[in-house]
């Protein structure tokens, strides 16, 4: 049962308006707790790894890992590369067992973002049962996060967005509305409810064919994010969050333990607090009980 693509589980996600967690992880015990964390609350999940941290453990090593959490678990488990620019890299992660995919060509022109998009699909689709996701539009980091809420330019256009998942073929679809990697700076960030809805309608009003990712769930308060998976957001992707607990779990311990050398007990402090984050998350976006 447990190891699954997203496309499916986002379906029937967006079908039943909840979201599947898509959470980042660099690590095998942040990738436990993920886990457990989802089991505990018999939730879908997505793991989400970043192309840095999957070229430093290997795409390989992080592929085995993964297919012995996912075969054990009584939940479905999809391992999803994170934002990778390189076609070529795609490949390499598809082949070592990663069932979905993100290329991020969103900074190239329309038709390069296509092309590169398309190439992914058409390989992922050929070798196996692997999802790909694309973007269109900025998801800025926090530092532009205002300018590009603010630029019409910046976001995702909604008549391109259905040239881009006819042309592609993608499976799961990343469109731009103004949210933002990395810890928001302002209180309410900008975002635009309003066309996250109509491309909602407009690629999945008859039927549901391409679910749709919010990136940037970090920092974003309850009632914005149940809004955004009201729209049709139902992979919702949280990674700074995540390095927080592990940043912040791992210096708590450390300065109030400064005389012991058991990195045991550090790894067992950073499991506690990702999994209450990703408990907290699960609950937000409606998917407990749902696997
Ligand atoms: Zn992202």
């Amino acid at each position: 049962m447990s190891i699954v693509n997203a496309k499916d589980m986002l379906i029937k996600a967006t079908g039943e308006k909840y979201a599947v967690g898509a959470f980042n992880i660099t690590n095998l015990i942040q990738m436990e707790a993920v886990v457990e964390a989802a089991v505990n609350k018999k939730a879908p999940l997505i793991i989400q790894i970043s192309v840095t941290p999957s070229k430093f453990l290997g795409a390989i090593v992080l592929a085995d890992i993964y297919k012995t959490l996912a075969e054990s678990a009584p939940i479905p488990i999809c391992l999803h590369l994170d934002h990778c620019t390189d076609v070529e890299y795609c490949k390499v992660c598809a082949d070592a067992g990663y069932t979905n995919i993100m290329i991020d060509a969103s900074k190239q022109i329309f038709q390069e973002n296509i092309k590169q998009t398309k190439e992914v699909c058409d390989y992922c689709h050929s070798i196996g049962n692997i999802s790909v996701e694309g973007e269109l539009g900025t998801v800025s980091g926090i530092e532009d996060q205002v300018k590009v809420a603010e630029d019409e330019a910046a976001l995702c256009d909604p008549g391109q967005a259905l040239t881009f998942v006819e042309q592609t073929g993608v499976d799961i679809f990343a469109p731009a509305i103004g949210t933002a990697h990395g810890v928001y700076k302002t209180k309410n960030p900008k975002l635009d409810f309003d066309r996250l809805e109509k491309i909602s309608e407009l690629i999945n009003g008859e039927e549901i064919k391409i679910p749709l990712v919010i990136h940037g769930g970090t920092g974003l308060k309850p009632d914005v994010s149940k809004k955004l998976v009201s729209l049709g957001g139902s992979k919702f992707n949280v990674s700074t969050d995540l390095k927080h607990a592990l940043i912040d779990a791992t210096h708590n311990y450390i300065s109030s333990h400064r005389d012991e050398y058991n990195p045991g007990k550090i790894d067992i402090a950073v499991k506690k607090d990702i999994m209450s984050r990703v408990e907290y998350w699960i609950d937000i976006l409606g998917c407990a009980g749902k696997a």
